[in-house]
């Protein structure tokens, strides 16, 4: 956050606690003067009493820019009078105040004055700024906007620590929610006239991950992203074990989840394979928490969509890094040969196995060459339109993966891949194999985000749904969904893989359904407006709420994973016999139900957030 551009002025007339504001190119930074609460006169400017003691924090060196950017301004206040352009500027600055003074006014309400929220002391990083508010109001999913009052970055543990208690000890309330990448679907990252705390981005330099080859971890910030997280323990020929698809997610967004790829089978998801973590709690205190240490407050933030604390800092399990990957797909016509053939798959343990296991269902052969699958290339030996489904139009493709190591000897990569595939029951002769770069492979939807965002087709509502189905009742599921519901249009992929519970902690906050083996269903799609009916959000919308009526009608227990509800007793049937203890730890970790609002399970005990909900 750089001030050398700033054009800062002086506004008078603002009652205590401001004596005068900056404003900066991003946004209003106050520069204050504390009134001292028991006699109300205006002390010396905090920020530069405070900046003094912090020479070598880049950080806090920053406010001292400022603060002396304010002092050279404070003399030139003096020397009046200023040119006219200059008065016009003050004028501009002025209303331009004015305005998001009183709109802030109308958006808190009588509730909390909003300039309260400036005494936290964070003010380096406190942002008003229209275009933060709107790009922190936004979510992936683009089918809710909720307009924070303001934007924190923070560059500490500390910062998000501020706030969290000024929240919680106010009077009033106020809502405070960590935004990972934003990339939620139903505003789970929003904070409805609160403050959304921005965990991802550069944190200055100051958080980079710190890597121990010899205990084999990373400590990383809590918003850094996966694919910074990749880079920096390739360095080391490290790489975590599990993965989510995509890597330009939040660590702290997807632990707040579960995390979880083709290789959640072996490893477990993303939140089976952390040590530790530090967490701000809804009462501000930063809490170093682990299975051993802390526990109930490691267990509950782990897949705890937030509500329990705000993860700053993670430690991650490595493992060596491969360096490359043979990549192979393979078709299906028959639902049950396929899912024979995968769960045969993550059954394999202390023996040859594949490290990936995953699989799509084809439920339109013209969406084959969509942005997963831009893999079936013309030099494949043969054509997919050509293969007639068995079942009706479906097929199902197997997408598994051998990762090896540059001094491995291909040979026997080859042979090991051969005599897997050798007890598998696929369409004859549908064999697509790659072999590529360990990274490209584990990159390998960015690519198909770049092509996406090229033809516009990034930026449009996702309707997704996610559901863990059982094991038992996934043919059920096919029959209902895949082969009725949907048609021949999806309007985006559609993943299917199965996963071992065992792989699961039970303590943790996420639930899964209660078999051994459940499968993850997502339904990955994309609205568009482009004329064809059976693609608009309405259609994919009602769509969705026909799958979850059909697994209620036929007793499918499917649970929903990056679950979104609206009521009370929707979470309290999600949780099941896991809601009173999610419920006591909301009690004991955020009693004020100042966190992570946008999930929509605890409504607020304060008034300001009513109209948000
Ligand atoms: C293209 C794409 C591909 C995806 N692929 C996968 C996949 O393969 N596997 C998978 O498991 N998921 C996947 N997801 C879903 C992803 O895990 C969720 O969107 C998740 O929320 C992470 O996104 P985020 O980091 O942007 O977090 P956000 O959406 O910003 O936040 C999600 C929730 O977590 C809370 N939160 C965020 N940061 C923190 C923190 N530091 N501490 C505490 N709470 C926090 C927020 O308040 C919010 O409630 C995918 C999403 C997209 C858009």
């Amino acid at each position: 956050m750089g001030f050398s551009s700033t054009a800062m002025v002086f506004v008078d007339g603002f009652s205590p606690p401001f004596s005068c504001l900056s404003i900066v190119n991003r946004g209003y930074t106050l520069v204050r003067r504390v009134a001292d609460p028991l006699t109300g006169k205006l002390g010396e400017n905090e920020g530069i009493t405070r900046n003094k003691e912090a020479n070598n924090n880049p950080v806090q060196n920053e406010s001292l820019r400022s603060s002396s950017a304010n002092r050279h301004l404070h003399r030139r206040s003096k020397r009046f009078p200023y040119n006219s352009t200059t008065v016009n500027q003050i004028m501009a600055a002025k209303l331009l105040l004015l305005s998001a003074i009183c709109r802030l006014i109308v958006t808190v309400g009588s509730t909390l004055h909003p300039t309260d929220l400036l005494l936290v002391g964070t003010e380096n990083q406190l942002s008003f700024n229209r275009s933060e508010i709107r790009s922190a109001s936004l979510d992936f999913g683009k089918m809710n906007t909720v307009e924070p009052m303001a934007v924190l970055r923070p560059a500490s543990a500390d910062d998000v620590s501020k706030v969290v208690k000024f929240a919680y000890e106010s009077a009033h309330g106020l809502a405070v929610s960590a935004r990972g990448h934003g990339h939620s679907i139903n505003g789970q990252s929003q904070a409805g006239n609160g403050v959304v705390v921005e965990m991802s981005g550069s944190r200055g330099g100051r958080w980079r991950p710190v890597v121990s080859e010899k205990l084999m971890y990373v400590d990383v910030w809590g918003g850094e992203l996966w694919i910074d997280v990749l880079k920096s323990t390739l360095k080391y020929g490290l790489a975590p074990k599990s993965w989510t698809d995509y890597l330009y997610l939040s660590v702290g967004g997807t632990l707040s989840n579960a995390g979880i790829s083709g290789q959640a089978f072996n490893h477990g998801p993303q939140i089976s394979n952390v040590y530790e973590v530090d967490v701000v709690t809804g009462k501000g205190e930063v809490v170093t928490c682990a299975e051993d240490k802390n526990s109930e407050l490691f267990h509950a933030v782990m897949g705890g969509l937030g509500q329990f604390g705000i993860i700053t800092r993670a430690r991650i399990a490595l493992e060596h890094s491969p360096q490359r990957v043979r990549w192979i797909r393979v078709l299906y016509s028959n639902f049950s040969a396929f899912t024979h053939d995968q769960e045969y798959l993550i059954s394999l343990h202390d023996q040859p196995k594949f490290d990936y296991v995953e699989g799509f269902v084809i439920v339109d052969k013209g969406l084959i060459n969509n942005w997963r699958s831009s893999f079936f290339s013309p030099s494949n030996p043969i054509k997919i339109s050509s293969i007639n489904a068995a079942g009706g139009n479906v097929l199902y493709c197997l997408e598994i993966t051998k990762n090896y190591y540059q001094h491995s000897d291909p040979e026997s990569i080859d042979q090991e891949v051969e005599a897997l595939l050798k007890k598998l029951n696929y369409i004859p002769g549908s064999v697509f194999t790659t072999d590529l770069p360990y990274v490209d492979f584990l990159d390998r939807v960015h690519k198909a985000e770049l092509k996406l965002r090229s033809k516009g087709l990034w930026d449009v509502p996702h309707p997704w749904l996610n559901l863990f189905v059982p094991k038992s009742r996934i043919v059920d599921f096919d029959q209902g969904v895949f082969k009725g519901i949907l048609g021949n249009k999806t309007s985006g992929p559609i993943l299917i893989y199965p996963m071992n519970k065992n792989k699961w902690d039970d303590e943790t906050s996420v639930v899964t359904p209660n078999e051994d083996v459940f499968y993850l269903v997502a339904l990955l799609r994309s609205a568009l407006e482009n004329g064809e009916e059976a693609l608009t959000l309405e259609r994919l919308s009602n769509e969705n709420r026909r799958i979850l009526d059909f697994c209620v009608e036929h007793n499918i227990e499917v649970k929903q994973y990056l679950p979104h509800y609206t009521t009370r007793q929707e979470w309290m049937d999600h949780y099941g016999e896991k809601w009173p203890q999610f419920y006591k730890r909301k009690m004991e970790f955020d009693p004020r139900h100042i966190l992570a609002t946008g999930q929509r399970i605890f409504e607020p005990s304060f008034t300001s957030m009513t109209r948000s909900w």
